[in-house]
């Protein structure tokens, strides 16, 4: 079994008890944590380890960004309202979507998310099989759910992600998982809803859904079935602790109070939602409720960045310009969100680190003028720099299930180069393809 060494660093576990050691080691067996402790302490190891020097690097859980979508269209529009955006935009490029175009966008969104830190993506899209083959090269791990509508809607079917399911869950030592995904309200039906959910607890896994994220969903289900979106999803039993619903941008206090009542989780995603003009999700009013909440970056043609540093950083500062209160939304706070969160949101045994759990675990870099000055025996101010000051380049190593996928920000599982270059034409192959299937729909 392979072993690794993370020797020196300073530990920041997010543990229960919010452990923190100025020198510490992190030894991994296998896929693994199975030594956390002083560097002084550090126990023998074994003679073909790998050993990293974690010295003036903070070694912490890695990020998971729970509300995630592979994304191919980064910059191709900025300006639309998230209804016309979908139209216009998303939907044309999903549907014209083959599976070599969806393998290489997996690649490089999955690419761009472990150089800044991002050890589990949440990932609603299509062609399963392809991210699957992605996520399995990239080394990332993977809660994949498809884009289930109603059928008139040319998405993806219940039978699509059921047939996902059979295909790749479980697979790369469990690193990948499958899920079922509904896209929203506007293209789904109480039967829908109905249908997923049953479905959904027949095979024993979570379900990933859009919720109440502009006004314009709120008023299209409204009129529709004169309820609101979670109102809705509610009373069909759809919601529940295996629910991570996204957004939840306009959650009234009873749709707040049906969310902590069925444990469902709640990504919050501010960036995108101050792009697509959404509005300001309820999030301190989420959590005084009991809801458990983490964070995610959408996708990057609705935020442009899929960098997790900087969606902690508008996770704090939005709630605090919208209700002039400095207070709100404290660094430790944000990134045990963008953490532990997160990943109990998926039932992982990731987001902290402690002995027994999933080695997926980040390096950040401190020795630098973004980190200076750095208190080392203060957590809260190490925090505050990682919510606060940097940004993703500041991630030196990245390990996901035990495996390193950067060291000193070199990556060791693909050729950057070569992603650029597929994904730009699978970019421009997409498009010229999207005014066939625009006039076949
Ligand atoms: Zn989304």
């Amino acid at each position: 079994m392979s072993q690794l060494v993370l020797r020196g660093g300073m530990v920041l576990t997010l543990d229960d008890a919010g452990t923190y050691l100025e020198r510490g080691t992190v030894v991994v067996d296998g896929d693994r944590i199975s030594w956390i402790g002083a560097a002084e302490d550090e126990p023998p190891t074994a003679g073909d380890a790998e050993i990293i020097d974690a010295t003036d690097k903070i070694v912490m859980p890695g990020l998971v960004d729970l509300h995630f979508h592979t994304a191919l269209g980064k910059g191709y529009n900025d300006h639309l309202p998230l209804w016309e955006y979908l139209d216009e935009c998303w939907y044309p490029l999903i549907r014209a979507l083959d599976h070599d175009a969806a393998y290489w966008a997996a690649m490089a969104s999955y690419t761009e998310s472990i150089k800044a830190g991002v050890t589990t993506v949440n990932d609603m899209y299509r062609r399963l099989d392809a991210l699957a083959v992605a996520a399995e090269e990239v080394g990332i791990r993977a809660v994949l759910s498809n884009d289930i509508a109603l059928e008139e809607h040319d998405l993806d079917t219940l039978q699509d992600n059921v047939d996902a399911f059979h295909r790749s869950h479980g697979a790369a030592n469990g690193r990948i998982q499958v899920r079922m995904g509904i896209e929203w309200l506007p293209l789904a039906s109480p039967e829908l809803l109905r249908d997923v959910r049953r479905a959904a607890t027949d095979l024993g896994i979570g379900i990933h859904i859009h919720l109440n994220e502009s006004m314009s969903e709120v008023e299209n289900s409204l009129q529709r079935f004169g309820r609101r979106p979670t109102e809705l999803a509610y009373e069909v039993g759809f919601l529940g602790p295996d629910v991570v619903a996204a957004h939840c941008v306009h959650l009234s206090d009873d749709e707040i109070r049906m969310m902590a009542e069925t444990g469902t989780s709640i990504s919050h995603n501010p960036s995108s939602n101050a792009k697509l003009g959404n509005g300001i999700a309820r999030v301190p009013e989420m959590l005084a409720a009991g809801i458990n909440v983490g964070i995610g970056h959408d996708a990057v043609e609705c935020n442009n960045s899929a960098d997790m540093f900087e969606v902690m950083k508008f996770a704090s500062l939005m709630h605090r310009a919208q209700r002039q209160d400095s207070a709100l939304m404290p660094a430790d706070l944000v990134l045990r969100m963008a953490t532990r969160n997160g990943a109990d949101a998926l039932g992982h045994e990731t987001g902290r680190l402690v002995v027994g759990a999933k080695a997926d675990v980040i390096l950040v870099e401190t020795n630098s003028v973004e980190f200076t000055p750095l208190l080392r025996d203060t957590p809260v101010h190490l925090s505050s720099h990682l919510v606060f000051a940097a940004n993703g380049s500041a991630v030196d190593t990245t390990i996901v299930d035990g495996k390193v996928l950067m060291r000193g920000r070199q990556l060791r599982t693909v050729d950057e180069d070569l992603i650029v270059r597929e994904t730009n034409a699978a970019f421009r192959r997409t498009v010229a393809r999207m005014d066939v299937v625009r006039r076949e729909h």
